[in-house]
């Protein structure tokens, strides 16, 4: 493939943007490419190079690239209504019915404009809430560019993971592994009293995708209710993806008291929200007194795009679809790694998949059908990843300079890390699949 001209608008970026990019996680190996397009479950290139795009914006793109006519025609006629106001509109009404409608622990929400913007109002509101200051949080966890959750170190021996954070932001946020039942129970037992709120996602989508062991949400839900602290559970990954409509804690059958959205709910449109019981969001303000506003919140044209995206996906097989060809990813994969390298972990679950490259445990004796949901009976069940310690333990290396390049000669675009998510998209068909399929066996 040629680069020429990804390589010269590099060379033009780096010279007005940090790094060449707006979001680090772009900045790909040797340089990236720039998109000039998108089509269908594909995107093109500056050079005119084609690739099947498993990473769809990061999430937020459910339909592909090709938005069904009915969103591309209510984005059209918001954006030439002129695109905002400073006043509320009825779009915004019908996306958070529509939300309260779908998701079993919401009656209210909050619209924002990105999933950084959710989760900082989320702990504000759980800290306001409560009167308290700790949150409790996953060690490697992601929940966007915000100082509460930019945090590394174990339990309350915590600080910044970033420059430009004071310490004493660290001071307030405690840290556990994920699927760790003991460590959750020691840090309630300990600063019980002390804590808002456990934010979590419900499916680890930032650091390799590790799925919960059963139970581990149930005693979450436990051990907040107990000490009168709040979850919250950060979909904004899974929201609309895993479990469909209900997201994932509709699958779960755990309902937070808390849930931060954002990428999906959007439309592929600059998006977040909050929402919860009526008695927690209304803590807001004007209903109530913990600051929260924005100048773009509930935009009538991201609001459009996520509230017909969303009817289209609930008038449409779109969750069977992307769901079917996620499990024939994850089985293909399955079969490739257990001839090619047996000791990786096929993860994910509905549209969402990854290889974790796992340095131990064989195919052998069988494995979870069509990715790793922490089935105990499975004969890989002590190796399969079960926090972000196990994922960083991987050949995180080999990963990301050997394989994903490896993926991208092939056409295939994948996130290009072993931490990050991919998403199947309801524009992908069975064709891409083999496709990919036969990139993984090539580049494994
Ligand atoms: C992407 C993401 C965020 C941050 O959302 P932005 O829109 O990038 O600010 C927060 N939490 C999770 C789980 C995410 O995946």
């Amino acid at each position: 493939m040629n680069y020429d001209g990804s390589r010269d608008l590099y060379d033009r970026a780096l010279s007005v943007m940090p790094g060449g990019v707006n979001s680090s996680v772009r900045a790909t190996q040797p340089y990236p490419f720039f998109v000039q397009k998108g089509d269908g479950g594909h995107v093109i290139d500056a050079d005119g190079n084609r690739y099947i795009d498993f990473v769809m914006g990061y999430g937020p793109l459910l339909l592909g690239h090709d938005l069904p006519e009915s969103v591309q025609s209510a984005v059209q006629r918001r954006a030439s209504e002129g695109p905002m106001y400073g006043a509320p509109t009825e779009v915004e009404v019908e996306l958070a019915e529509f939300l309260a409608r779908h998701v079993p622990s919401v009656e209210m929400v909050r619209f924002v404009n990105s999933g950084t913007e959710a989760t900082v109002s989320a702990v504000r509101l759980a800290r306001g809430y409560t009167g308290r200051d700790k949150i409790v949080i996953m060690e490697g966890s992601y929940h966007g560019a915000q100082e509460s959750t930019l945090v590394e170190g174990k339990r309350d021996e915590t600080a910044p993971s970033s420059p430009g954070i004071p310490e004493s932001f660290a001071e307030h946020t405690v840290t556990v592994p994920f699927n760790d039942e003991d460590a959750a129970r020691e840090v309630f037992e300990e600063h019980g009293e002390d804590i808002a709120a456990v934010l979590t996602e419900p499916i680890l989508g930032n650091h390799g995708i590790v799925h919960p062991v059963e139970g581990y949400h149930e005693t979450l839900r436990e051990l907040t209710a107990e000490h009168g602290a709040l979850l919250i559970f950060d979909e904004v990954i899974t929201g609309f993806r895993v479990g469909g409509l209900q997201c994932a804690q509709g699958t779960f059958g755990v309902e937070p008291d808390i849930t931060t959205f954002g990428k999906i709910v959007g439309g592929g449109f600059p998006v977040g929200a909050i929402g919860g019981k009526s008695e927690i969001i209304e803590q807001f303000t004007p209903a109530g007194d913990v600051f929260q506003s924005g100048t773009f919140s509930g935009h009538p044209v991201t609001m459009a795009a996520g509230l017909e995206t969303l009817r289209y996906a609930a008038e449409n097989d779109v969750y069977e679809h992307v769901n079917r060809l996620g499990e024939e990813l994850r089985s293909g994969i399955a079969d490739i790694l257990e001839d090619q390298a047996p000791n990786y972990t096929v993860v994910g679950t509905d549209s969402m998949f990854k290889v974790i490259f796992t340095r131990e445990g064989a195919f052998g004796d069988g494995h979870c059908e069509g990715g790793c949901t922490q089935n105990p009976s499975c004969p890989r069940y002590e190796h399969c990843p079960k926090n972000g310690a196990d994922v960083d333990r991987a050949e995180t290396e080999r990963w990301e300079r050997l394989f994903w390049p490896a993926m991208k000669e092939q056409g295939v675009f994948l996130t290009p890390n072993q931490f990050e998510s991919q998403f199947v998209s309801a524009a992908h068909t069975e064709a891409d699949i083999e496709e990919a399929l036969e990139a993984y066996k090539e580049a494994l």
